[in-house]
């Protein structure tokens, strides 16, 4: 049975919450979320459980790290369902905050990450990391967490706050959780139901165009060009697929490699319709290939 999960909406009733979670010899784990609550983000919670003794998960669409062409307006807003989602996963409390309690009149901080956001969603979202950044500096101070887990599904945003916490010496540790499928190997994510039954069938082209690349890699081909060109063509078999970036890149920095020497990640964005979907998988030249 499901025990209902407080919500809490004040700076304040996060800090009285955590520091007794705290006085009671309990350690503190934290889930950043846009809501539209999925498995991806309940596979995050049970790692954080993993990690730490209470967990608390925030529920904010972040306006300031979508670019004005996109979909704040419309992005899902599910939140009793999120709620009911949360409670089956143990959560231990939801922090939903209003807008002006994240970014107060007066507001003028920015958090810029360089480097690591040239390439990939941050040449193509102008702004975007920054957003994050801001936000994630904004709620680790609040619920000053122990340990904060983020998806490897978002791998640049992963390497951003990893370099953030690192840079502005949080005392969090940042934990990576792997990137949760539906069945047919999409990627799960909040977006994928914008996606038309035509278009839902054919983006499970990514994954197989992204697995076809790390298996050649396995097998021994250490060529990026290559490599890109197998999982580009596989994806383009796919009518509606429009790609918008598809690079192997380093995993730290975020740079584009030319020849596989170590680990690499295959990250790729595209578009089917008005849906930007993204996806990754570590190019692993020493890993042994197996067949699922
Ligand atoms: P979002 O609500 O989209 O901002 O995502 C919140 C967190 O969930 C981020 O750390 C994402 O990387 C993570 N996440 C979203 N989808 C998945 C997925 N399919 N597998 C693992 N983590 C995910």
């Amino acid at each position: 049975m499901s025990v209902a999960v407080p919500i809490l909406r004040t700076a304040e009733e996060v800090r009285t919450t955590v520091d007794e979670w705290r006085r009671s010899g309990r350690t503190i784990g934290f889930v950043p979320t846009m809501g539209a609550l999925h498995e991806g983000h309940l596979s995050l919670i049970s790692k954080a459980f993993d990690h730490a003794d209470s967990v608390i998960v925030s529920i904010f669409v972040n306006p300031v790290q979508f670019c004005p062409d996109e979909d704040f307006e419309s992005y899902p807003r599910t939140i009793r369902d999120d709620i009911n989602k949360l409670e089956y996963a143990g959560a231990d409390a939801v922090f939903i905050p209003e807008k002006d309690l994240v970014y107060p009149e007066g507001f003028s901080t920015s958090v810029h990450v360089s480097n690591l956001t040239d390439t990939l969603c941050g040449k193509q979202r102008p702004g975007h990391f920054d957003g994050v950044a801001t936000v994630c500096a904004i709620l680790f101070g609040i619920v000053q967490p122990d340990i904060a887990v983020f998806g490897r599904k978002d791998a640049q945003q992963l390497a951003v706050i990893k370099r953030m916490i690192l840079d502005l010496r949080f005392d969090i540790r940042i934990i990576g959780a792997d990137i949760y499928r539906e069945r047919d190997g999409l990627a799960m994510s909040s977006r994928n139901r914008y996606l038309r039954p035509a278009e839902r069938m054919q983006a499970t082209a990514l994954y197989r165009g992204l697995s076809r690349a790390a298996e050649l890699a396995c097998k021994g081909e250490r060529d990026t060009a290559l490599l890109c060109q197998t999982a580009r063509r596989i994806i383009e078999e796919s009518p509606l697929a429009v790609i918008q970036y598809l690079e192997i890149v380093d995993q730290e920095t975020m740079k584009p490699v030319e020849s596989l020497d170590a680990p690499g990640l295959l990250a790729v964005a595209v578009h089917f319709g008005k849906t930007r979907l993204i996806d990754n998988i570590v190019i692993d030249p020493g890993a042994n290939y197996k067949e699922d």
